[in-house]
């Protein structure tokens, strides 16, 4: 795939030369006595060709930059020169280009805006966020062009989010923005949850419900309000209310179900309900045989009934889903049956899918690929919402 950067600097130098060619046309119709600075100007654009096609790109962009006169025609451009910095990592001079455009009076209200939106994110590219800020809010509250101010709120929302001022961010977004953006849903939900995390820390739980119920009511798919709802259950020793709301994640999203194993596992016990946990697993498998479930339930099984159940119950289940954690267990199994030499050579081979096993991430994010080995609910990577899943099949769950 070509540059994206070169790409601008081409379509640029394509618009300088229309430019040019046009003031040159409009000379010869009226104004004999420009001629020389058409002049200049179409040195100055062959110059900064013969840089582009010898690859010196920042020599190129300088030259262009110089050319340019900043007049109506040729705003576009300058804007677009502009945003080719801030790609390129350089918005110090994204900046100033930017900048030096807001000071022309040639500018019409609208080019004003669309330059402060251009501003406003060479400021955020920097860091200087405040200053972002400030630009958006005033985009947000006084733009005339509706399309500029809804980029400007969905920078807005961006920004806060990237601060982490979860309730700013749902400020803007709320009124404004998540009925037109499903992505912005699952964030708002997200936010909603960052906000019940930090009123259930500070002992707040009927505040922490508030907010998850509109959370579900914003984004009904949204796993983590079941999940803090449970653990506010679970805080308050309500061990049924919690499985039942860990049960609710398999409804939501049955990929999700694999991280409700080891709370649910906690709540029968402190619950001392062996049977019901066996029959809950039993009726998980039925639905989605995740290796976690089975084998929490063969090893229950074991203990209660003995090896042999334990080897029937995984064995079946590994001839309809094969999983390197099953083969591991059923090894366990074995080598406790084990004599002589049998011991040797199953040992060598746990060893080998133990290997297998601990190059393997468990949690994936769908959306950009980003593997690690605890559930984030915000991607590092690509910063999404709510995309990051156990991962299953051979290798996984
Ligand atoms: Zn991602």
């Amino acid at each position: 795939m070509p540059d994206p950067g070169l790409l601008l600097i081409l379509v640029a130098a394509i618009g300088i030369g229309w430019w040019l060619g046009r003031m040159e046309r409009r000379h010869y119709r009226y104004h004999g006595r420009r001629l020389h600075r058409a002049d200049q100007l179409s040195r100055d654009y062959f110059v900064g060709l013969n840089f582009l096609l010898n690859e010196q790109h920042d020599r190129a962009i300088e030259t262009f930059v110089q050319a340019l006169e900043v007049n109506g025609d040729t705003i576009d451009t300058h804007i677009a020169l502009g945003n080719l910095f801030r790609m390129r990592g350089e918005a110090d001079r994204a900046v100033r280009i930017h900048q030096n455009l807001l000071a022309r009076p040639a500018l019409s209200i609208e080019q004003s805006e669309q330059v402060q939106l251009e501003l406003a994110q060479d400021f955020m590219h920097l860091g200087v966020l405040d200053r972002a800020e400030r630009l958006l809010a005033s985009l947000s509250a006084d733009c005339e062009n509706d399309q500029t101010r809804n980029a400007a709120r969905r920078l807005m929302v961006d920004l806060f989010e990237r601060e982490k001022e979860w309730q700013a961010a749902l400020n803007v977004a709320l009124p404004h923005l998540i009925r037109h953006h499903s992505t912005l849903r699952s964030a708002a939900a997200h936010w909603l949850c960052e906000l019940a995390e930090q009123d259930i820390e500070q002992g707040s739980p009927g505040g922490a419900r508030k907010r998850l119920k509109q959370a579900m009511s914003i984004d009904a798919g949204c796993v983590r309000a079941n999940w803090l709802n449970a653990d506010i259950e679970h805080r308050a020793g309500h061990y049924r209310a919690e499985i039942r709301f860990l049960g609710r994640i398999r409804e939501q999203d049955s990929d999700m179900v694999p991280i409700t194993l080891a709370p649910i596992e906690r709540a029968f016990d402190l619950l001392e309900d062996e049977q019901g946990l066996i029959d809950f697993l039993r009726e998980q498998l039925a639905h989605a045989p995740y290796v976690s479930f089975v084998l929490l339930l063969a090893e229950r099984l074991r203990q209660r009934e003995g090896a042999a159940s334990a080897t029937a119950l995984v064995s079946e289940q590994l001839q309809r889903h094969p999983s390197l954690r099953g083969i591991d267990y059923l090894m366990d199994l074995y080598l406790q049956q084990a004599v002589d030499d049998e011991v040797a050579h199953l040992s060598l081979l746990k060893r080998h899918t133990e290997q297998l096993m601990a190059q393997r991430s468990r949690f994936r994010c769908k959306s950009c690929g980003f593997q690690g080995d605890r559930l984030h609910w915000h991607c590092p990577s690509c910063r999404r919402w709510g995309t990051i899943k156990p991962i299953t099949g051979l290798e996984g769950e």
